[in-house]
């Protein structure tokens, strides 16, 4: 009985629907699908928290969704979209207790909408230095030396920044905006595993220098740097924000596993660079982004 009420009633809402309305409804769907590709994808790479803001993420979409069905204004529907962009810039922060922290910010400002109380539920249960957070996107490049790239990335090639592991992170964003740094990278992994982004993947960053194979070449790879000296090692957090990395930009660029490598391991001559040094145990690391992929 309920059932046959709630077809016809679909049916009126069907037959309400004019075709501008339709038109929308199709390009939010899409949307919708590109958006949940992408966070699916990145969220296989988090903690499982993850899934609870991307649900939120993707309950403020059904809304808007749920509201163009109702005939609600477009005002609604983009008043739903900037709840859910705001909700993915205030991930973008490298860290999940500033993430979260953001997330908290953004409720308590009114500033997106958590009537089902998703968000609340997610930063109640949060355990310090766990759940979701998305790399610092920079969306002005501040690595200072960079070509432009010309051809598809191929390859990711590991570094050392051959700097303590105390230096602090900050410091060697600044150390790479300034044009005389004698090269770039395009990510910077602290020694607490707060991953920045210094320059966009769009650019080819300088270095590499002369590689075995033009795949490992500046100009077919993407560089990602740890803090800290090759002979020393680096700390566990780093290993796992390398891996998370690693995952995410291999997914993305469509990278064979096996091309990911180690500065020292493409150097021509050999022995020209030795970084990331012996104690970053490259193998174990592809066999764990192979086992995410
Ligand atoms: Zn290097």
């Amino acid at each position: 009985m309920i059932k046959e009420e709630e077809q016809k009633q679909l049916e009126i809402l069907k037959l309400e629907f004019d075709r501008g309305k339709h038109r929308d409804e199709m390009l939010l769907k899409r949307e919708e699908l590109e958006v949940r590709k992408t966070e699916t994808l990145r969220a296989r790479w988090q903690s499982p928290l993850f899934l609870a803001v991307v649900a939120a993420i993707f309950g403020l979409f059904s809304n808007a969704a749920v509201a163009l069905l109702n005939g609600k204004s477009e005002r609604d529907l983009e008043d739903k979209k900037a709840e859910a962009a705001r909700i993915i810039e205030a991930l973008k922060t490298g860290n999940p207790d500033v993430a979260a922290e953001n997330l908290k910010l953004l409720v308590e400002a009114g500033l997106v909408t958590d009537s089902a109380s998703k968000i609340q539920a997610y930063l109640n249960n949060r355990q310090p230095g766990e759940g979701a957070q998305l790399p610092v996107a920079t969306a002005a490049t501040q690595a200072k030396n960079y070509k432009q790239r010309e051809g598809p990335i191929r390859s990711i090639i590991v570094h050392a920044t051959e700097t303590p592991r105390t230096d602090s992170l900050d410091n060697l964003v600044e150390f790479y905006s300034k044009s005389e740094s004698p090269g770039s990278t395009h990510y910077l992994i602290g020694a607490d595993g707060r991953t920045v982004k210094i320059l966009d993947e769009a650019y080819a960053a300088i270095a590499v220098g002369p590689a075995s194979d033009p795949k490992f070449s500046n100009q077919s790879s993407i560089s990602i740097s740890l803090v800290g000296l090759s002979n020393e090692g680096f700390a566990e957090e780093q290993v796992t924000a390398l891996e998370n990395l690693l995952v995410d930009i291999a997914r993305r660029n469509h990278i064979d596993v096996n091309d990911i490598v180690g500065h020292k391991d493409v150097t021509v001559p050999p022995g020209r660079k030795i970084d990331p040094g012996p104690h970053l145990d490259l193998e174990k690391i592809r066999a764990v982004v192979r086992s995410k992929l």
